[in-house]
């Protein structure tokens, strides 16, 4: 039980890291807060997590809205009472390819959806762990744009990803005393829908990391468990691989 009736927020609740993070997070006592866009998944998850014996409640809308950031907020505080943690992993993949091919609007989307909405979540959540005595925030950035891992066609989400961990940094030092930790979270290729069921792009990314396989997306969630569990309580301003090893290579 690393998160007895800790209040923890979840967005891309709905499929892959998330969804395995949100029954993780239940069996380990949290009281969850799922996020996505689609409801439905959403409320598959939560059912899964009540069949168990556990807390979970949702609410479907769009990282890109700053008024949805608020609204997970406001709901683990007038459900649970507080909110101690959030995982903070909604992502897209977005348009790939070479950045002279991409329109603005692409790259604006891939920005907006996974760095952007960064900055709403920690603007609500922030204010509300520091009225609960602290808390812990991640944020699921991505072995694609750090040590030793530019990748081609990637510019928007590398750059967005990388973007996660400076937030991640200024955070950390801006609210250590407020007792609020701050890490950024970099998986390595995890089988979940974002990288399909084609077994060539499973060998790619298999590939590139020294274990020589993906990972399984309750894998990365067990990291984030314990960076949001009080295990990690002086860990705060990291940049954490959960990558397999693939940014340990010498290129
Ligand atoms: P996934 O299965 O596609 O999950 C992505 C989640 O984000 C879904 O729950 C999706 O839900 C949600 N989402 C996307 N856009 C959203 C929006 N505008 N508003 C609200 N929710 C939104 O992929 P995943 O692999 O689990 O990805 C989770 C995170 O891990 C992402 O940030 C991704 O960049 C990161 N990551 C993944 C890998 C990998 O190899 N899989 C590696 C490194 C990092 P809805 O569609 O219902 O909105």
């Amino acid at each position: 039980m690393e998160l007895k009736d800790k209040t923890i927020i979840i967005t891309g609740a709905s499929s892959g890291i998330g969804a395995a993070a949100a029954i993780l997070f239940a069996a380990e006592g949290a009281h969850v807060v799922l996020g996505a866009r689609r409801g439905s998944e959403l409320d598959k998850i939560a059912d899964q997590i009540s069949h168990k014996g556990g807390k979970a409640v949702t609410l479907a809308g769009d990282v890109n809205d700053e008024q949805y950031s608020k609204a997970l907020v406001d709901l683990a505080q007038s459900e649970f009472g507080a909110l101690n943690g959030a995982f903070n992993n909604a992502g897209i993949l977005g348009e790939m390819g070479p950045i002279p091919d991409m329109s603005a609007d692409s790259w604006n989307t891939v920005i907006s959806t996974n760095l952007t909405s960064a900055f709403f979540a920690s603007k609500y959540q922030i204010p509300a762990m520091e009225q609960n005595g602290g808390g812990s925030i991640v944020f699921t950035s991505s072995f694609v744009g750090y040590s030793n891992s530019g990748m081609p066609g990637m510019g928007a989400y590398a750059a967005s990803k990388a973007g996660l961990i400076g937030l991640t940094l200024s955070l950390a030092a801006q609210h250590g005393q407020q007792k609020i930790r701050v890490n950024a979270l970099l998986p390595g290729g995890t089988k979940t829908p974002a990288t399909g069921d084609d077994a060539s792009v499973h060998e790619f990314f298999a590939t590139l990391h020294e274990l020589k396989r993906m990972a399984e997306p309750t894998e990365i969630a067990q990291s984030a468990l314990f960076l949001l569990s009080d295990r990690a309580s002086f860990v705060t301003g990291s940049a954490v691989n959960a990558d397999g090893g693939a940014s340990s290579r010498l290129v």
